[in-house]
């Protein structure tokens, strides 16, 4: 089975207003898949439900083969990184990325391994005793991966990341994050609306408007036409 799979996707809020109208397609295990699109055209309600944090009007999400509707909260699979970090800031770089698996009550051993592997990952070799007020934007974004990832998810959802960073720390993180997928094998779901970063980023990708999947392809494939 793909990682994730969502099948005839529609999302009505309870307000009426449309959240996608038809969405369906897959990520295979390890791939990076970017949704792209203009604001409002439904990416956030699409890795919402992704994420288990709405649930669709219609259709199903699998990952791995299995439905996600019903799942309880402590169970869903996917893991998303916000663009406003919620990192505890009385917490360590080092706790922080602890706190999913000491919630899930994984062996101290076994946590500090894990921690100390997350932070090689990415690069923050070092930084394990500060806190949050004491790195850099780009660092605390790459604390919330890191935290992310801890939980070992299935699917790593994350929604327009480095839309607070500048320019170049923006380009320094989506290599740090192309590093992260070869070296990790996670599989990335990937909000933006910004077409470059979608291109350069992207293993696959959807490009999305008004609620639905105008096109879907590897980068190259989209962008070939006159
Ligand atoms: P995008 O992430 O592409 O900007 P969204 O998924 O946030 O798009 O929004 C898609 C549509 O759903 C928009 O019309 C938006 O106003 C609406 N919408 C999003 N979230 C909610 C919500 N919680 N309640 C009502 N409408 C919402
Ligand atoms: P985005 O960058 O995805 O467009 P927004 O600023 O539109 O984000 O939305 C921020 C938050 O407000 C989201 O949690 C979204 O669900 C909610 N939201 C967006 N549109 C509406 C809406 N029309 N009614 C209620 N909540 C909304």
């Amino acid at each position: 089975a793909p990682d994730a799979e969502l099948r005839e996707i529609r999302k009505v809020y309870d307000n009426g207003a449309r959240g996608v109208e038809q969405v369906d397609f897959t990520v295979a295990k390890g791939e990076f898949f970017a949704l792209l699109g203009p604001s409002g055209c439904g990416k956030s309600t699409t890795l919402r439900i992704l994420a288990g944090l709405e649930e669709p009007t219609s259709g199903e999400v699998y990952i791995r083969g299995e439905a996600m509707r019903g799942r309880p909260s402590h169970r869903r699979p996917t893991n998303m990184v916000f663009q406003k970090l919620a990192l505890f800031p009385h917490l360590t770089v080092a706790d922080n990325i602890a706190f999913g698996p000491r919630l899930r009550r994984r062996p101290a051993k076994e946590v500090s391994a894990r921690v100390a592997e997350m932070i090689e990952l990415v690069g923050l070799s070092g930084y394990g005793d500060r806190h949050p007020a004491q790195l850099s934007g780009g660092q605390q974004q790459r604390v919330a991966i890191a935290r992310a990832l801890a939980n070992e998810p299935a699917v790593l959802l994350l929604d327009e990341p480095l839309g607070a960073l500048d320019l170049k720390l923006r380009v320094q993180m989506q290599q740090a994050l192309k590093r992260i997928q070869h070296d990790s094998g996670t599989t990335f779901v990937y909000v933006t609306h910004d077409q470059v970063e979608a291109l350069t980023m992207a293993d696959r990708m959807a490009v999305m408007n008004e609620g639905r999947i105008e096109q879907l392809g590897p980068p190259a494939a989209l962008y070939r036409r006159p």
